[in-house]
């Protein structure tokens, strides 16, 4: 008999974590919230989300009633990072085991974090999982165009403190402000380091280098080897010509 824990909304930048517990011989299930708040900028660096996470692992253990001897595995995620050490001082080590989750655990965690941030009335994208850069800006989209929803983000994250609408709430960052913008190329989201101008294109790391080989390819000169590395749209910054 077997416990599986999983974490959803972890890496997704609306809402706190879901955490599910999944009983594998009798299907029950149960979850518990990493506030929000754990990933705002007050609290981020403190790393309490990690004590927070694990506070809720051990409820929701008791709450299935796991058994001493019983298998607990949890997700290979960092939030899980102290419930495992906690959880190894109490049972024997070869029980508590770090996994990838997948099936009945997973997707009960999954749908628990989906009601949660449909609650708030975004509508995640179908393809969230696959497409995780993607549905980042499309919740950033969604931000922005309600900003009395920021209470609801995680805007403790460092990378955030580059854009503009995320600047206020963590104080002045050095580099220069991101924005973001849509690929004229593929329609692709993607972050610029300067404000899009409406009226001419922009493109995102990947199209703007293959505008770029082309380009050097009519005029015959050799394309320098940094210039074919392709950088997901979610780090890449982009160029406007
Ligand atoms: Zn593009």
């Amino acid at each position: 008999m077997t416990i599986i824990v999983d974490d959803a909304g972890s890496g997704d930048l609306l809402f706190g974590v879901i955490i599910g517990a999944y009983r594998t011989d009798t299907g029950d299930f149960k979850c518990g919230l990493v506030d929000v708040k754990f990933f705002q900028p007050e609290l981020y660096c403190s790393k309490d989300y990690l004590t927070e996470a694990a506070r809720i692992t051990l409820e929701l253990l008791a709450s299935l009633k796991a058994k001493p001897d019983e298998e607990v595995h949890l997700c290979q995620g960092y939030i899980f990072d102290v419930a495992a050490a906690e959880l190894k001082k109490t049972l024997d080590e070869k029980l508590v085991q770090r996994i990838r989750v997948t099936g009945e655990a997973q997707r009960l965690t999954e749908i628990a974090y989906l009601d949660e941030i449909r609650n708030l009335g975004y509508e995640p994208l179908e393809e969230r999982e696959e497409k995780r850069a993607k549905s980042f800006f499309h919740m950033m989209r969604w931000l922005k165009a309600k900003p009395e929803m920021l209470k609801y983000a995680k805007t403790g994250w460092p990378r955030l403190k580059r854009y503009r609408m995320f600047k206020d709430r963590q104080g002045n960052d050095e580099s220069k402000p991101l924005h973001l913008a849509t690929c004229s190329e593929c329609g692709e989201e993607c972050e610029v380091p300067f404000k899009p101008d409406p009226h001419r294109p922009v493109y995102c790391r990947r199209c703007w280098g293959k505008r770029r080989r082309e380009e050097r390819k009519k005029r015959g000169t050799p394309t320098p080897r940094h210039a074919r590395r392709e950088g997901s749209p979610e780090t890449s910054a982009t160029i406007q010509p």
